[in-house]
This record gives C-alpha cells, sequence and structure tokens, in this order.
C-alpha cells in the first residue's frame, strides 16, 4: 500500500497525522520535515522567557516519539525538492518517493525586511530560529523589534517583562493596527511601556548596518542595538506547489475540501489559501485536520471554520481580537469603555457585528461576542 504523504511536521502536520490515526491505523504514514522533526507548540516562543523556559524544553516530543506515537515514518533533515502531480512522486535530495495522496504541510516563511541589509536581520518562525535569536542574548541587553503587529508586540512583552530593554519600530501609527482600532493600539501601548517598552511609530527603516544591529530610520534616528528582530508577517510557502502547477494565489489554494488543483494532493496551515484567504493560526489547523482527515480516511468532508477569536499574548495588556472577514471599506469601529477596558466592535453598514478587538476586562466578552457573530454567519448562509 503506498503511502499518505505528508510535508511538514508543524502544528498543520503532526495535528492532521494525529486526526487521521484515529480514523485509520492501518494505511502507511510518512511525514517529511526539513527540520529535526520535534514536536513543539509554536505559540509558545513568544512566551518563552516569562514562562521560563530554555528552548529544549519546548519540545514535547522529539521524533521518535512522534513516530511510535503516530505509527509513521518521519524523515527528519530531509528536503523535499519538486513533486510530480502526475506520476505522484517526490524528488527528495538523494530519492524518490511516491505517495497514494500528497498534504502540502508547509507552513509559511518569515518576511525579511526590504531594505538594505534586511536580510541580516533575524526572524523568528521556528524553534531553529528561536534557539539561534536567543542564543545571541545577553541577560538585560537592548533588542530592537521591528514590527508592532501581534508576534512583535508578544516579542516585545515577553522580553521586556524579562529584564530586556526593548525598542518597537513600525511604520504603522499604533500596535496590532491591520486588526485593531487606534484605541485599542493606544492600551496596548500603555500595557507594555509599563514594562519600559520604547516606540517609535510612523518610522520608515532606510537601511541596516553590515552587523545588522543598527537601524537607520527615514528621519535620520539611529536605533543601535544588541540584537535586532524583525517581526512584520509571513509569506505562505508555495514555491514547491507553484512548480508543480498547482493552483496558487496568496497561497497554495484549496477548496473546502483542502484539495488543492490536483485531486490527489490536499494543502492546510499557514501554507494555504482558502476562499481568498490565509488563517494562520492554531484553530483553524485544528478545524482543517478534523476536516481533512476524514476525507483522507475516505468520507469526503468540507471544513467550516466558526469564528475563531485571537488570544494576543501580551500580559501587559490582555487583548483578544477576532478579525472581520469583511474588507475594510464595509464597515467601521466603535470602541467604548474606560482606561485600557475597551471593547471595539466592528460593524458594517447595516449594524452587523463582523470583529473585535477587546483588552483588559472587556475580554471576558470574547465568547459571547464570537457567538453573536456566529448566529450573524448562519443568518447569512456563510
Ligand atoms: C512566535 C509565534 C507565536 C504565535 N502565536 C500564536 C498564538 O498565540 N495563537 C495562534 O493561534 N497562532 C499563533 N502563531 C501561529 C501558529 O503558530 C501557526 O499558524 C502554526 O504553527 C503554523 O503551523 P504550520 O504547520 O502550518 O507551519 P510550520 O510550523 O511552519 O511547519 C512547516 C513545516 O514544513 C516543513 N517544510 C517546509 N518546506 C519543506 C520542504 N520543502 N521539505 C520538507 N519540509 C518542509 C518545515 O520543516 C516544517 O516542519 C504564532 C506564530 C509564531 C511565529
Amino acid at each position: 500500500m503506498e503511502p499518505i504523504v505528508i510535508i511538514g511536521t508543524g502544528q498543520a502536520g503532526y495535528t492532521l497525522a494525529r486526526e487521521f490515526r484515529k480514523l485509520d491505523s492501518e494505511r502507511p504514514l510518512t511525514l517529511i520535515t526539513e527540520d529535526n522533526g520535534a514536536n513543539y507548540y509554536k505559540p509558545n516562543l513568544s512566551k518563552a522567557f516569562a514562562a521560563g523556559k530554555t528552548p529544549p524544553e519546548l519540545v514535547m516530543n522529539p521524533r521518535e516519539a512522534m513516530e511510535e506515537q503516530l505509527a509513521a515514518t518521519i524523515l527528519a533533515n530531509t528536503r523535499v525538492n519538486a513533486l510530480d502531480a502526475g506520476s505522484r512522486r517526490l524528488q527528495l535530495e538523494d530519492r524518490e518517493l511516491s505517495y497514494h495522496r500528497l498534504v502540502l504541510a508547509v507552513g509559511a516563511d518569515a518576511l525579511l525586511l526590504p531594505v538594505s541589509g534586511g536580510e541580516k536581520i533575524p526572524t523568528v518562525n521556528s524553534l531553529d530560529d528561536y534557539e539561534r535569536f536567543r542564543a545571541g542574548l545577553v541577560s538585560g541587553c537592548e533588542v530592537v523589534v521591528i514590527g508592532a503587529g501581534l508576534i512583535g508586540c508578544e516579542f516585545a512583552n515577553d522580553l521586556a517583562a524579562a529584564g530586556y530593554q526593548v525598542t518597537v519600530v513600525d511604520q504603522e501609527s499604533w500596535p496590532l493596527a491591520r486588526l485593531a482600532p487606534r484605541e485599542v493600539g493606544e492600551a496596548i501601548k500603555a500595557g507594555l511601556s509599563g514594562l519600559s517598552v520604547r516606540w517609535h511609530f510612523d518610522a520608515r527603516i532606510e537601511s541596516v548596518d553590515a552587523d545588522g544591529k543598527q537601524v537607520r530610520l527615514a528621519d535620520g534616528t539611529e536605533l543601535r542595538a544588541d540584537a535586532v528582530l524583525c517581526a512584520i508577517g509571513q509569506r505562505p510557502r508555495a514555491r514547491l506547489a507553484e512548480e508543480a502547477g498547482l493552483e496558487v494565489g496568496i497561497g497554495i489554494r484549496v477548496d473546502e475540501h483542502l484539495r488543492t488543483s490536483d485531486p490527489n494532493i490536499f494543502a492546510l496551515g499557514d501554507c494555504a489559501e482558502i476562499d481568498g484567504r490565509v488563517r494562520p493560526f492554531v484553530l483553524p489547523i485544528t478545524h482543517s485536520a478534523r476536516a481533512l482527515a476524514k476525507t483522507l480516511a475516505g468520507t469526503d468532508t468540507a471544513v467550516s471554520f466558526p469564528p475563531m477569536p485571537i488570544v494576543v499574548k501580551t500580559p501587559a495588556c490582555p487583548t483578544v481580537v477576532l478579525p472581520a472577514e469583511v474588507p475594510h471599506s464595509e464597515g467601521w469601529w466603535r470602541v467604548t469603555g474606560e482606561g485600557t477596558d475597551l471593547e471595539a466592535l466592528y460593524r458594517d453598514a447595516e449594524g452587523r457585528l463582523h470583529g473585535f478587538a477587546l483588552t483588559g476586562a472587556a475580554t471576558a466578552k470574547r465568547m459571547e461576542l464570537a457567538k453573536a457573530i456566529g448566529s450573524i454567519l448562519d443568518a447569512a448562509g456563510a
């Protein structure tokens, strides 16, 4: 029997393998990863300092334990260079491998700063990245974080809470500018400023010096640090799919069954685009993995996503967001609350709720509001 092959052992690959094994213990399963195959929970990377965890302590199971748990073959430190959809074969570094069904769970690449020297600034999108970044830090040193989005704010909070001197730079005007209105951003800024985080907003970075530790802003400001971290977003890894002739948009395009334009190839996780959107978070992966496991086990199952609030790991200002799935031009924010306890609701022209951003005590309302959005979507037949 030819195996189901999953490329990737991140949240998407391992969750799918687990869900599949609950339904089918017979079909051979092979997972391939270019890293060492250790199972870790990526969201822990941006709270490991405060949790007092070193990189090795973040590993939940080494590859060998995962092989046993999943009754699978895991090819670690192995890169898939190409795939031939017609003959259902993968090109590895030293051999070829045939598959019955193939799943692309290849994740995303962190974006590098698009300025001269930008490639020298580290990003953190894996345990290996994190280990390298952390190894370069000396206790209490100065760290510049580029990007005040979700990941940038989480690292800023975690580093500052652990005693590092943190400065955050962003071209936008407030933290989480793509997910929340200014008032919410200001609350997050106030919370993190309480940990002595400093900020440069509306700041365009012009260049990075040779050692990647000095950043020059367009207004002439020079920021010199012991370490710089770039957290400006990510791009789905779609090269393998694109070169194989699969349909690719912002990510690897899949239908509601997570099937690509080739009927034997599927995709999920940070690399996949469904309905024109990439959902690079854990909850969508869980829903996708459950549906795809059923499809792979023989019962075609469509994925559906309920409203999925995202907890931003900034304990200095507890925050939960649920990004609206409608274009920004079609609605507006209304913010109520006091101080750092804010409720921002995103409604359309008819007053229907589509998204929210909550801080402080208002975060307690996240499930109630998510439910309300779910009912609106159900009523609209979405
Ligand atoms: C710092 C940080 C904090 C986060 N916090 C949260 C949070 O609080 N809540 C939340 O919901 N989400 C969070 N996220 C997002 C979440 O972690 C991701 O959505 C999720 O981990 C993505 O999993 P994935 O399996 O799709 O991709 P990845 O984890 O990137 O896995 C990709 C896999 O593909 C393999 N691979 C890629 N190309 C090849 C190839 N050619 N050959 C062989 N192997 C290949 C890689 O080796 C890897 O095993 C966070 C992300 C980061 C970076």
